[in-house]
């Protein structure tokens, strides 16, 4: 799996090694056996295709050429149909606000990237916090969310290159729960707006706000998976449950397929018996639905956000990062 050299971190190599054809030495190989077999790889597996990021130019679809022969360019022709990359929309959601919704979002979202995925990240929350922490002024934003959803701008459109790709909310986007309200399949917005990039991306991570209005039933529409962070120091079970049933509402009207793929405990502090309580108390109420990783409360990250990056950029080797790398482990290796 010469691909997954690039990878910034050796743990990220989630394929088993030796496995398959897979044993090529060249760091930089832009063709990988796997990528040829019949059987697409789930999202989570490592790409078994190269990724936009490693692949310079004319990245887009040349991506089904024998392994074995990674010289042979221009001359073969492809087989006609292209590799299906399943997309994985990951909503972020818990009604209440600062629980490291928009944290997870960033950083999480930076992790996959880290590990060779194409990784969008959408800000639904018109407080645009998750714009802010890739240093986009949402008050300068003419583009947004709001004229995906109630305009149906593309949103290629609103979409920023920065450490991963954001779709940027602006203040506008406050109106656009009341201005969505009266279109017909106001909950669809999303999943419809998404279309047009599910080939763009093995993953899309949204940010939602601390509501469960229109904006937030729109993520959860749209999303295959959810993750509900949850704040261990004043751990609410009502609130989880309350979120529960609005799944179970997703469910039966709009989304069938959406899980919950795990509840993170964020904001973990260590020393205190009480955190260590609550942990237990998710652990006893959602059993293996809550993620073995845990966030703990650092300052880096309430620093990374006021420059404009992810706690994986601004302090890459600390344990704040280090806990969001081993969350994109888990996720992938939970991959499906
Ligand atoms: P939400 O999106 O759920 O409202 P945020 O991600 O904005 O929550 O986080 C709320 C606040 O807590 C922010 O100031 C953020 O920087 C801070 N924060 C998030 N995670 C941690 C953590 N693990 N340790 C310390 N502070 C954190
Ligand atoms: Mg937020």
């Amino acid at each position: 799996m010469g691909l997954l050299q690039r990878f910034a971190r050796p743990e990220y190599r989630l394929g088993r090694e030796g496995e398959g054809e897979g044993a090529d030495p060249e760091p930089e190989r832009q063709f990988d056996a796997a990528a040829t077999q019949a059987a697409p790889p789930p999202v989570g597996e490592p790409l078994a295709v190269p990724v936009k990021s490693s692949v310079q130019e004319g990245g887009d679809g040349v991506n089904s050429t024998a392994s074995s022969a990674p010289d042979v360019h221009a001359g073969q022709q492809q087989p006609a149909q292209p590799i299906a990359r399943a997309l994985k929309v990951i909503a972020f959601a818990n009604q209440k606000g600062g629980v490291a919704k928009t944290t997870t979002t960033l950083n999480l979202a930076v992790a996959f990237a880290e590990a060779g995925h194409r990784v969008l990240a959408i800000d639904m929350d018109p407080q645009g916090n998750l714009t802010m922490s890739q240093g986009i002024d949402p008050d300068t934003v003419e583009k947004s969310m709001y004229h995906v959803l109630v305009d149906g701008m593309p949103i290629r459109d609103v979409i920023r290159k920065r450490e991963i790709d954001v779709a940027c909310a602006s203040i506008d986007l406050a109106g656009a729960e009341i201005a969505m309200s009266m279109k017909i399949g106001r909950e669809r917005s999303l999943e419809k707006a998404l279309k047009a990039v599910r080939e763009d991306y093995d993953f899309v991570c949204i940010d939602t706000p601390p509501s469960l209005g229109l904006l937030t039933i729109n993520a959860l529409t749209a999303a295959d998976k959810v993750i509900v962070p949850v704040q261990c120091e004043y751990l609410s079970m009502r609130g989880l449950i309350q979120l529960q049933n609005t799944l179970s509402m997703i469910r039966e009207e709009l989304n069938p397929d959406v899980e919950i793929e795990g509840i993170l405990p964020t904001l973990v502090d260590t020393r205190t018996v009480h955190a260590k309580e609550a942990i237990e108390i998710l652990e006893e109420n959602f059993g293996d639905r809550v993620f073995a990783t845990r966030i703990r409360k650092t300052i880096r990250f309430a620093e990374a956000p006021v420059k404009g990056t992810s706690v994986l950029k601004y302090d890459p080797e600390g344990t704040a990062a280090e806990s969001y790398r081993d969350l994109a482990k888990e996720v992938l290796e939970n991959g499906r």
